[in-house]
């Protein structure tokens, strides 16, 4: 029979059904450490299969599960030496989500569980502390009422707030017994008012209430959009772990903490984390009391730090990784209530790794393998320009790394808005929740005035890779005027500021920024990537600057130089525009050979900036009316300039339109109707080429790229056109010149006829905005009005144009690959298109045997890692 539910206990060794899959990570943490013996409360974990069952079974709980669970708790009764519901000595217990991977506050939790208005005076007794038996029933009332029976928090909130009015109090450990005993009735009333129904006094009908709950918070509306997020499967399913209470305040010798082996902003090796003393776990990641920094545990709490550090030191070996762990000392005993990998910043995600293998933790290939590629993007962003000035408005805690500048928003949905229309913002909260998910993936960054190191706002906005200031105490915010105040500084909505989640520094206006350092631990990893990986890494550029950077981080080679984006040039344009409103070949040529120097010069910058190494030149691809005036006062510019009347120009604008510009008269088909421009490409290209070898500039081996060819003569007339251009120059110049022809494969039948075609090219590079596009039929540029509904009905995983439909279009890769070499062995195959710096899809790209990937700039050492890590996971 299927094993549904699981006891920590410290003699069984963890089999392989005992996996997170099943446990959950909570779960199977908890479990692994109660093998490795640590001091861990009694309990037990219902395996996600349930929570699978609970939803295609109209929320049921299998009879088993309800059997079963009740032997676990009288097993728990009998080590605690407590027992569920009892009038004397009564068990309390937690009621915990446990997904796979940590949704940090996404799903309920549920502690305190078995109180009730006897239980209540039974705890009172045992404990002698009045106060703290109210104060723990009327936390329990709260939470299951909002978790369990769906009443909003604010309701219970708002009651204690006027109660703390009226007595003239501000925190709440000013409450007293009495206080709690009225304002529990209060709450009584609020349940009985909105459920009908009194507060549940059996406690198994409260322990079924809460597990259900957990269950069905897997699929609450932020859990949703959290798994959307992070590509989580929907059919994964939660845990549940059900556990003995402990109690972190119940007197000055009891506490709650949180903490990492090492710092999650830096990596750096030093306990990092707080903890407050008589609190309990809320406390401290609400943000409602300042916690103490754990170092200052050592002075109050000697022997529990001393203990705690041993820990931590067994739990880093045991998982060769940064633990988030969290625990309770209840009268003097430490207890360990959940340990993870902790999520870090991609700083500390380096040096941690990096750090590792000195230590000899782990190898270099597991190093690799540790670091998320894609959160690198975080580092190789620019950060604030030290010289530049700055007007500092407020400080808070530097919760997560990195500089962003954004109007001030004060809601999540108002961020998501201004996303859509590509408005950055910072999403400036009280403090957030889960509810502002949304709004946070949308900011640039986010700033709160509550909340540590550890809240909610620190702990996502790390995970995401996003700047964060959080517990900036001296902003107030006033959410229905819409605005903040500083000191003698008032900030209203779409004013901009800069935060800097490194310093926890916020900043009037936008604050100039600088490029990143990427020397050190960054390099090392990189060199590793190299060692590691077999797929080259190219990039896509065409300005110096860009070219430059791309160097800088490693780039290879360039995959695709657009040579349109020369055209736009404000000096270029005329003459471009000219050349488009020619109505001879005569005249086109003319236009050209103004063009001609202009793009030689940006050849010869290019050759001289790669030095030799490869660089694919795209001849001319898109539609010609994308360079034509738009607005009236453009083209009476335009007309003057040229000497050609208005009228003119707008019928020639008439007469290039076309319905569907992205399938028209574009890509080789303008080289077909128009060679000339092609050949003033190609000469300008082997000209710079001459004048690069007078300069005894190290060569580059130009790769010449006809871009949207579907048939074999297509590129077989365009390849006669480069040999012919070459021809010129050699002799002309009397140079050889070494060069190659190939093509783009971005149309479904170029990939279908790729042997006919590879007999005519040198290169295949595969354009995979332009294949998905037609593949798939939908429009890169308009998809964004209903792609959401489509990951929304999971039609689709992930957005095609930003990984790679492997099934569709990775499927026509395969094809094309393989018939090309099957024309030709040597034929050498990259992709260019944006999925070249998208790690999943670099994955793909390796699998395919392809030789390269292409992608911008800041996205090479993403792909460096992404390289090494496809091909490490390959060789598993
Ligand atoms: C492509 O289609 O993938 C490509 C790289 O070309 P462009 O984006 O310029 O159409
Ligand atoms: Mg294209």
């Amino acid at each position: 029979m299927e094993k549904l539910i699981f006891r920590f206990n410290n003699n069984g060794s963890l089999g392989k059904t005992e996996s997170k899959d099943i446990l959950g990570g909570k779960g199977a943490n908890l479990a692994q450490m109660a093998k490795l013996k640590l001091p861990v409360p009694p309990g037990f974990t219902i395996s996600t299969k349930v929570c699978d069952y609970f939803n295609k079974n109209n929320n049921k709980i299998p009879k088993k599960v309800i059997q079963q669970s009740k032997k676990e708790i009288q097993i728990i009764e009998k080590i605690t030496k407590k027992k569920f519901g009892d009038l004397s000595n009564p068990l309390l217990v937690s009621v915990r989500s446990g997904a796979k991977v940590s949704m940090p506050g996404m799903m309920d939790t549920v502690l305190n569980l078995g109180l009730n208005d006897k239980t209540v005076i039974a705890l009172k007794n045992k404990t002698s502390n009045g106060r703290f038996a109210k104060d723990s029933y009327r936390r329990f009332i709260q939470m299951y009422s909002n978790v369990v029976l769906g009443i909003e928090a604010h309701f219970f909130e708002e009651l204690i707030d006027n109660y703390k009015l009226t007595k003239g109090v501000i925190q709440d450990t000013e409450l007293d017994e009495n206080d709690w005993d009225g304002l529990i009735k209060n709450f009584k009333d609020i349940v009985k008012e909105k459920t009908k129904k009194n507060f549940p006094q059996n406690v198994d009908e409260q322990l079924w209430g809460a597990i259900s709950a957990v269950f069905l918070s897997w699929n609450s509306k932020r859990a949703k959009t959290y798994r959307k997020i992070n590509y989580i499967p929907d059919h994964w399913g939660t845990a549940v772990n059900v556990q003995a209470m402990v109690f972190g305040n119940m007197g000055q010798d009891c506490a709650t903490g949180v903490a990492f082996t090492r710092n999650p902003s830096t990596g750096k090796k030093e306990l990092f984390g707080e903890y407050l003393i008589n609190a309990q776990g809320e406390d401290v990641v609400a943000g409602t009391r300042t916690p103490q920094n754990i170092l200052t545990m050592g002075k109050f709490m000697p022997k529990i730090f001393n203990q705690l550090k041993k820990i931590f030191k067994q739990l880093e070996i045991k998982y060769k990784n940064m633990q988030d762990i969290e625990f309770t000392v209840e009268n003097n005993k430490l207890w360990m209530l959940q340990t993870r990998s902790g999520k870090r910043t991609s700083k500390a995600a380096i040096k941690i790794a990096v750090d590792m293998v000195k230590e000899k933790l782990i190898t270099e290939k597991e190093a690799i393998l540790r670091i998320d590629a894609n959160m690198l993007d975080t580092l190789l962003h620019p950060t604030l320009d030290e010289n530049a000035e700055k007007k500092i408005i407020a400080s808070g805690l530097p919760a997560s790394p990195g500089a962003a500048s954004g109007k001030v928003t004060f809601s999540a949905d108002e961020a998501e808005r201004l996303k859509e229309q590509l408005q950055d913002t910072i999403l400036v909260r009280v403090e957030t929740s889960p509810e502002d998910i949304n709004g946070m993936h949308a900011a640039k960054g986010i700033l709160t005035a509550r909340g540590g190191m550890t809240s909610h706002a620190a702990v996502v906005a790390r995970g995401m890779g996003k700047p964060c200031v959080s517990g900036s105490g001296e902003i107030k915010i006033n959410y229905e005027k819409k605005l903040f105040i500083s000191g003698n500084f008032e900030i209203k909505e779409g004013d901009t500021i800069t935060i800097d989640g490194g310093s926890g520094k916020v900043m009037l206006g936008e604050v100039p920024t600088v490029k990143p350092d990427i020397s050190g631990d960054f390099s090392k990893i990189m060199i590793w990537a190299d060692k590691y990986r077999k797929l080259k890494v190219r990039t896509n550029s065409e300005t110096p600057t860009d070219t430059k950077t791309a160097r800088d981080f490693g780039a290879e080679g360039i995959g695709l130089c657009r040579t349109e984006h020369m055209f736009f040039d404000e000096k270029r344009i005329v003459s471009v525009r000219e050349m488009i409103l020619s109505k001879t070949s005569e005249d086109r040529k003319k236009a050209l050979s103004k063009l001609l120097p202009y793009q030689k010069s940006d050849f010869f910058e290019i050759f001289k900036i790669m030095n030799g190494l490869p660089v694919t030149v795209r001849l001319l691809d898109p539609p010609l009316h994308e360079f034509l005036p738009k607005t009236d006062k453009d083209i009476n510019d335009i007309a003057d300039e040229l000497d050609i009347s208005h009228s003119d120009i707008k019928s020639r604008i008439i007469e290039l339109h076309e319905q569907n510009p992205m399938l028209g008269h574009r890509g080789c088909r303008l080289g077909i109707s128009f060679p000339e421009i092609y050949q003033m490409q190609c000469q300008a290209i082997f000209e710079a080429l001459a004048d690069c070898k007078k300069k005894k500039i190290k060569l580059v081996i130009p790769e010449i790229m006809i871009p949207l060819v579907s048939t074999a003569a297509e590129i077989q007339i365009l390849r006669n056109l480069v040999d012919e251009t070459a021809n010129k120059i050699q002799k002309s110049h009397s140079i050889k010149i070494k060069y190659y022809v190939g093509t783009m494969i971005e149309l479904p039948r170029a990939a279908l006829r790729a042997k006919d075609i590879a007999k005519y090219a040198d290169f295949f590079s595969f354009g995979t905005n332009d294949l998905t596009q037609t593949t798939f039929g939908i429009s890169r540029d308009d998809s964004g009005k209903f792609l959401n509904d489509y990951v929304e009905n999971k039609i689709f995983n992930k957005d095609p144009f930003v990984s790679i439909d492997e099934r569709g279009v990775g499927e026509l890769i395969k094809i094309a690959t393989e018939r090309g070499r099957m024309q030709k062995k040597s034929l050498k195959l990259g992709i260019c298109g944006e999925h070249g710096g998208d790690p999943t899809s670099v994955e793909f790209c390796e699998k395919a045997k392809l030789n390269y990937v292409s992608c911008s700039p800041y996205r090479v050492p993403i792909a460096r890692l992404a390289a090494a890590q496809a091909y490490l996971k390959k060789k598993k």
